[in-house]
């Protein structure tokens, strides 16, 4: 037999159907095989067995193993490669790397088994115990504890009896077996879960999932309307309908919540895939869902690829969400990838969020997807009140502290009540720059074009683009002043200040870098939940879906921030933002409040987020995508070209900017340039940025074939060039 093999080597080279011969019948499109490539031996995906050959049969080599008996991928799997291969522009081989855990495709992780010993059945133990010396107590012992106990691991044999275990096992007295141990997350997720008897309007919506004749429902619903019940109720149809469900939740700080949810209704059904579980966690987990030992996945963007078979049902919750757009190759959208399984499986999909994506939005009132609405919380809760603090009033009246005198206020209120508050600032470290006073002079880093962030923590700078890191400086690099400033503030700065103003509020700080050990952010959004703490600081990790019942209070220190984004999109991510982070105050119990600290009161985008406008605020932005020709009427596509050679960067991009203008002469109407510049990000990691953003019409891919094709022959050698279609991140 011969078989169609792709190689996992990712270069456009190697990115070819390769031929090879086999015996072993167990080989089907999908194993995993090792093969001799070019002199070594490579691992690569069967994805079609024959019985002839294209080639010379006598140069085809076969095939030198077999990896694992079940095949890694599945016919959809194989196809949905395909589509990944053609939709993002990748090679076979990356599209493939998507669908296994990282260390099983290098071979660094396997199953992990133990041993067990038990009493031989073959032997009789009386004839053993008797023919035992005096001496031995400790062989008569471990049998009386095998009688007594049965299987026991091996290990705690030798721990408790020591060479005995030996003595007896060379006797063949006992039988030793092996046995495959499970490597499971979040073993203790901790506290109980509550079972609601849907209300009218949730039991409306998962009705309207089952029977609509769309794939695709968007769940409009407001903060703590109770989709996740919805979910959890549509999960449980599905199951009984005998078939899988995948479960996307926009931040791994989210999943061990939901998992929670999860297990409680359905065990060891559901099985949890992110890149924070350990490799044999995420191995085991992964072959459970691969086995079909569990149905349920859950997890952030990575989960779509789910190794699940037989799919009914895929739920993205805070579909809006920015991570669900992959920033690397494969630069997939994660709700692109749910449609081909929702099609294939014929599965529902379900988009839910309170501020769905313009996109969604735009789809669900063309009719395009099922719609439903829940347009209150659940027991008629009212959504906080948002109150807008002017930080331009506060800085004339000569507050230069993060904090306004209206969250002052609430946050000595929410306190004295023993109610919790959220404080909510996208920026980590302490300061956000360090200036030196005589000069001006801002610390960059030595690779990057970039402020460098103070962590005072470790007394050092950060580059938060490239990870590099400096010591703090005591004088200014470029005239050795010591007289240094920093500008701007880091949730550090405010747990710090927070701590002067209120002594003995307890504070939890939660971003990048309180959370990097294992289970880090389950650790303190445990403690927070148990109120273990009066006061949560974090960056976005704390925006979404979080259901704290006592958080009454939050605070936006800096609702700008994502306004002064150059991209498309900015208002749209302020407006959700703001909406995400307000849905956590007053969920259960005492009526919640916001306090949104700006520079720009007037702004439209923040009048409407705090009056709970969606519906205008989609009016306004859609109309003004359509008037400026923005996605998604059109789509926007950047050409990156990146060198650590900056000449070789710039001729480069001229001359792809040449060679696409020859494409745009052609079709002038549907093809416009936004220009050929220096990136946003001049340099990054030791490269020199330069782009060339365009706009195309829809309806006009076979142009972004093209694009693709021109910028891709470039990508050689020195120089990086990739493509990007409506980049969630202009930087
Ligand atoms: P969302 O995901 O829409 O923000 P959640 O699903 O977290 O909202 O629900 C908000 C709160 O309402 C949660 O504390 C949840 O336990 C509670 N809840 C949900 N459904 C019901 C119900 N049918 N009856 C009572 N409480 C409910
Ligand atoms: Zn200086
Ligand atoms: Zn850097």
């Amino acid at each position: 037999m011969f078989a169609e093999v792709i190689v996992d080597i990712s270069h456009s080279e190697a990115d070819k159907i390769f031929e090879y011969s086999f015996e072993d019948c167990r080989i089907v499109a999908g194993s995993r095989v090792l093969v001799p490539f070019g002199g070594k031996t490579i691992e690569g995906i069967v994805i079609r067995t024959k019985d002839y050959c294209d080639f010379d049969e006598k140069k085809v080599k076969p095939i030198i193993s077999l990896l694992e008996e079940i095949p890694a991928l599945t016919k959809e799997t194989l196809a949905l490669a395909d589509f990944i291969v053609k939709t993002c522009y990748v090679s076979r081989a990356l599209a493939f790397r998507q669908f296994l855990p990282v260390e099983m495709r290098k071979g660094r992780v396997r199953e992990q088994f133990v041993k067990f010993a038990e009493l031989s059945e073959d032997v009789n133990i009386d004839d053993v115990l008797s023919s035992l010396r005096k001496s031995a107590v400790r062989q008569r012992d471990l049998i009386l504890f095998l009688e007594e106990n049965g299987k026991t691991p091996l290990t705690e044999l030798n721990d408790k009896f020591g060479g005995a275990v030996k003595a007896l096992s060379d006797k063949d007295a006992l039988k030793i077996t092996s046995e495959k141990r499970l490597r499971s997350p979040y073993k203790d997720l901790g506290g109980s879960v509550r079972k609601f008897a849907l209300t009218e309007k949730q039991l409306f919506a998962v009705n309207s999932v089952e029977n609509s004749d769309k794939l695709t429902t968007l769940l409009f619903g407001v903060t703590g309307s109770g989709k996740t019940e919805v979910y959890l109720d549509l999960i449980d149809k599905t199951l009984k309908k005998g078939k899988t469900a995948i479960m996307l939740v926009p931040e791994i700080s989210l999943t061990p919540q939901m998992l929670k949810q999860l297990r409680a209704r359905f065990g060891e059904n559901a099985a949890i895939l992110h890149s924070g579980l350990s490799a044999g966690e995420r191995y085991d987990e992964w072959w459970r869902l691969r086995t079909g030992e569990a149905h349920i996945a859950i997890g952030a963007r990575s989960a779509v690829f789910a190794p699940v078979e037989n799919v009914g049902l895929i739920i993205i919750d805070e579909e809006h969400d920015g991570s669900y757009v992959s920033e690397s190759a494969p630069r997939y959208n994660t709700a692109d990838i749910a449609e081909f399984r929702s099609r294939f499986n014929n599965a529902k999909l379900v988009l839910g969020s309170a501020t769905p994506s313009i996109e969604s939005f735009l789809k669900a009132k063309n009719g395009e997807y099922n719609f439903i609405e829940l347009p209150d919380r659940i027991n008629q809760k009212p959504l906080p009140d948002i109150e807008i603090a002017d930080m331009r009033k506060e800085v004339r009246r000569g507050n230069n502290t993060p904090f306004s005198s209206i969250l002052k206020d609430e946050l000595a209120k929410c306190l004295e009540k023993g109610n919790q508050a959220i404080l909510f600032l996208n920026q980590r470290g302490y300061s956000k720059t360090v200036v030196c006073t005589e000069c001006g002079h801002v610390q960059k880093c030595a690779s990057c074009d970039v402020s460098l962030t103070y962590h005072k923590e470790d007394d050092s700078l950060l580059c938060h683009y490239c990870g590099a890191k400096y010591k703090m400086i005591s004088a200014c690099t470029e005239c050795g002043s010591p007289f240094i400033k920093y500008g701007g503030f880091g949730t550090e700065k405010i747990v710090a200040d927070l701590k002067t103003l209120f002594p003995s509020a307890r504070i939890l700080r939660m971003d990048r870098d309180t959370t990097q050990t294992k289970e880090g952010h389950f650790k303190i959004l445990s403690e927070f939940s148990a109120r273990k703490a009066d006061i949560l600081v974090g960056t976005q990790m704390i925006a979404k879906g979080h259901d704290f019942p006592f958080v009454t209070l939050v605070g936006i220190l800096d609702a700008d921030m994502s306004l002064h984004f150059s991209d498309f999109r900015s208002a749209e991510r302020t407006f959700q933002l703001i909406t995400q982070v307000a849905g956590r105050s007053g969920r259960a119990g005492e009526a919640g409040k916001v306090v949104l600290q700006t520079y720009q009161p007037e702004n439209h985008v923040l009048r409407q987020a705090v009056n709970y406008d969606y519906n205008g605020f989609f009016e306004r932005e859609i109309s003004i995508r359509k008037a400026t020709a923005f996605p998604p009427f059109t789509k926007i596509v950047r050409v990156l070209v990146q060198s650590e050679n900056d000449e070789l960067a710039l001729n480069a991009v001229k001359d792809l900017y040449n060679e696409l203008g020859d494409i745009k002469r052609e079709r002038e109407t549907c093809f416009k340039f936004f220009g050929c510049m220096k990136a946003p990000l001049k340099k990054l990691q030791g490269k020199y940025r330069y782009q060339i953003l365009m706009r195309i019409d829809n309806g006009n891919d076979d142009l972004i074939d093209r694009i693709f094709a021109a910028s891709n022959a470039k990508n050689r050698g020195k120089l990086n060039v990739y493509m990007e279609i409506n980049p969630n991140n202009l930087t």
